[in-house]
């Protein structure tokens, strides 16, 4: 019966023909999704491959992955001829409650638009393919030296404000994190974080008013407990890392004993 699916599929695809989800363009035939096959490939072709379903070649264009000397816990970029790994002057402080983040792709271009989509458009189509590159990149960076075990025990989004949650209708850091459920040893906690209150978007303020829009702005949500546990906390894009230290310093409040942070993108901005 495998050419009766083939022909539900053709049939499907003549009806409703595969655009793309950022500017509506008909895509050309592709397999659908989940294409990630080849883990040597490097991130900017993953990321050709896995989202050429959803998004056509002009609106994927310019895909950068930060590179030149960083920051080596928040990889913000560093001035100056440095040879070995370093920290810069925020993350000095060996109390920080972020130990690192991991950032996919520069906010710029191709990676940017299928976050705007996603986010602004509410393309959901896009969270799938985004997650699964999100995933790759945590397997790859987090598995031990027999390639088994985890050593991150919960993986949190960081939560929406329940009126803007209403509003969009999802949380796009928990729809990237649909790749992750079901994976043998790791536990996604969609709710273990939640906003107190309602914070003034992010974008568009310095660094000093974000700090001050998001302080205070978590907590946990009562009754779990996070003793001893390492954290992995997912968000679609890093700017000056204020919500996810806001966010690292409650879970750390509560015991944590690690807090690490992936994003799929990060603006690079002076701090
Ligand atoms: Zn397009
Ligand atoms: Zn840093």
């Amino acid at each position: 019966m495998q050419w009766l699916s083939a022909l539900g599929l053709i049939v499907r695809r003549l009806v409703f023909p595969p655009r793309c989800r950022v500017c509506g363009e008909l895509l050309p035939w592709t397999r659908a999704g989940g294409m990630i096959a080849d883990e040597a490939e490097d991130l900017v072709s993953q990321f050709h491959g896995e989202l050429a379903p959803v998004m056509c070649a002009f609106c994927r264009r310019g895909v950068e992955v930060p590179s030149g000397q960083r920051c080596a816990a928040c990889g913000v970029p560093l001035l100056g001829d440095i040879s070995e790994p370093c920290l810069c002057g925020h993350c000095m402080d060996p109390a920080r409650p972020l130990a690192r983040v991991t950032a996919l792709f520069l906010h710029d271009d191709g990676p940017a638009m299928a976050v705007r989509a996603l986010k602004y458009k509410n393309k959901r189509a896009l969270a799938p393919p985004m997650g699964r590159l999100l995933f790759v990149r945590a397997l790859r960076a987090h598995l031990d030296a027999e390639g088994k075990r985890w050593d991150i025990d919960l993986v949190v989004p960081v939560p929406l404000h329940g009126k803007r949650l209403r509003q969009r209708g999802f949380n796009q850091a928990s729809l990237l994190l649909c790749a992750f459920e079901d994976e043998a040893g790791l536990r996604v906690c969609h709710r273990l974080l939640r906003r107190r209150r309602e914070t003034t978007p992010q974008a568009g303020l310095t660094r000093k008013a974000r700090l001050k829009n998001v302080k205070g702005a978590f907590e946990l949500t009562p009754g779990r407990d996070i003793k001893g546990k390492r954290v992995l906390l997912v968000d679609d894009v890093f700017t000056t890392g204020s919500t996810l230290t806001a966010c690292a310093t409650i879970l750390k409040k509560h015991g944590a004993s690690e807090v690490c942070a992936l994003v799929f993108a990060r603006r690079d901005m002076a701090r």
